[in-house]
């Protein structure tokens, strides 16, 4: 189940740490080699059979069923599996869901809720209002002063940052998320939110790929916008107006499979809370390394730290590589180390990884 590699003659577990594309499951990596040239006994790959065949729509329909297990998602919402990342779904949810009030509101908790909050901005006719960042904390979920409005936009955790909103409140008005990098790391009540996105590549499979949950009662039919982009049409077409992004849909149902298999959102939420307090304990114990975020703000999935020190930060990033602990060169915005821990990543990569700190700690440190 491991990923080992040969340096210098010996063997190394390697142990991927990236913010995105993140660590996918290695039985879910092995199952794709096995199958990729025949899926399901068709002597075709998955990549080579239509996706109106009935093998591709069972597939795409039982990858459906499987994330609406895991999240708990009834019939009153739509699951939609859509090409363009996350980053398109940053237009799509405000050309199909503000026909209403005109008016919609962004928490600005980051980097990636900056981009959401800038790609709405552009369209004409839409108010758009920020909710700005405080000095140490996340803008606050609450409703704009009594003003009706399509909706308030939540980046439910921020990458960048390494900050989480665990908690969403109820009473505040229709709320949009961007799950991208937490969706199925920790439960959150789908009941909450009007809509929910993902990009793929954090907790669910390749890149290129959106998943949008939304309320059926939201949709409506717009002729006016770009045909791919209207999540009404989408949903009549079973998500697939055009030929679906069939190798991620793919990928992605064997990750909802594994997870199942693994015991559902709050097993694995129970492994990212010990995985993450191992990480933050060892932390806030280091003399050498350490992290700012607000503890009652601080991410599951992506940690940041540093030493204070940016060559000191470039030095830990490069020996950590030549460890086998790849991937945790901090953002380029932010700078120091980030290590990301989505599902996938096994506790023996995070205490690797502590123990590797520790070491450059008495190595380094200077005490
Ligand atoms: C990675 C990320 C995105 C961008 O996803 P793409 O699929 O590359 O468009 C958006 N939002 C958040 C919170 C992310 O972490």
């Amino acid at each position: 189940m491991m990923r080992i590699i040969e340096m210098g003659g010996t063997q190394m577990t390697v142990y991927n740490f990236s913010a995105g594309p993140g660590v996918l499951p290695t039985a879910v990596l092995n199952q794709i080699q096995t199958e990729l040239k025949s899926f399901n006994s068709s002597q075709m790959s998955i990549l080579e059979i239509s996706h109106r065949s009935q093998q591709y729509i069972e597939m795409q329909q039982a990858a459906e069923n499987n994330l609406r297990d895991l999240m708990q998602i009834d019939d009153r919402y739509a699951v939609l599996f859509l090409h363009g990342g996350a980053t398109l779904q940053f237009t799509s949810v405000p050309l199909n869901l503000t026909d209403q009030y005109h008016h919609v509101a962004y928490l600005n908790s980051g980097h990636w809720a900056q981009k959401a909050l800038d790609a709405a901005t552009k369209i004409t006719g839409l108010k758009v209002e920020a909710v700005p960042k405080k000095t140490d904390r996340l803008p606050e979920i609450k409703p704009l002063d009594g003003t009706p409005l399509d909706y308030l936009h939540v980046t439910t955790n921020n990458t960048i940052e390494g900050t989480a909103y665990h908690q969403v409140p109820t009473g505040v008005g229709p709320i949009v998320a961007d799950m991208s990098s937490n969706i199925l790391a920790e439960p959150y009540d789908i009941n909450q939110f009007d809509l929910v996105y993902a990009g793929a590549q954090k907790n669910i499979g390749p890149a290129g790929m959106a998943v949008v949950i939304v309320k059926r009662d939201r949709l409506t039919s717009h002729p006016d916008i770009p045909a791919v982009m209207d999540y009404w049409l989408e949903e009549q077409k079973h998500s697939e107006l055009n030929t679906p992004p069939v190798f991620s849909i793919y990928a992605a149902g064997l990750v909802f499979k594994w997870l199942k298999e693994f015991g559902g959102v709050q097993a694995i939420y129970q492994q990212n809370l010990e995985q993450a307090r191992l990480v933050y304990d060892f932390i806030d114990n280091s003399k050498l390394f350490n992290n700012s975020v607000n503890p009652t703000e601080r991410s599951l999935t992506n940690i940041g730290f540093s030493t204070g020190n940016s060559q000191l930060d470039q030095q830990f990033s490069s020996e950590a590589t030549a460890h086998g602990l790849i991937g945790l060169a901090g953002h380029r915005l932010v700078g120091g180390m980030r290590a990301s821990l989505y599902n996938a990543m096994p506790t023996a990569g995070v205490k690797a990884l502590i123990d590797f700190m520790q070491q450059f700690e008495l190595t380094h440190g200077g005490f």
